[in-house]
């Protein structure tokens, strides 16, 4: 629903991917995410950056943060969303 382009230092939102305001907001914050990554000189595709992402969009979703069973969930969802993705954590 959105990308971080690190070369031109822009965030894209595919708006027409998304339905609310919320949703809007959900795929900044994840994006965000790999924005502060790529400030501070890290990497940021990897399975771990990508977890952490959809993390920070469950939080902003929930008011709170994700249970264990919940996490599981989110990993599974990395894995679907980027099988391109080794898991390293
Ligand atoms: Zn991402």
């Amino acid at each position: 629903m959105g990308e971080f382009d690190a070369n031109k230092s822009v965030v894209r939102i595919f708006m027409q991917n998304t339905v609310t305001a919320d949703e809007t907001v959900s795929v900044l914050i994840h994006e965000g995410r790999h924005v502060t990554r790529h400030l501070r000189g890290r990497r940021m595709s990897s399975f771990s950056e990508e977890l952490r992402a959809r993390s920070l969009e469950f939080v902003f979703r929930y008011r709170r943060r994700p249970t264990f069973n919940e996490r599981q969930i989110l990993r599974q969802e990395v894995r679907e969303f980027y099988p391109e993705l080794e898991e390293d954590e």
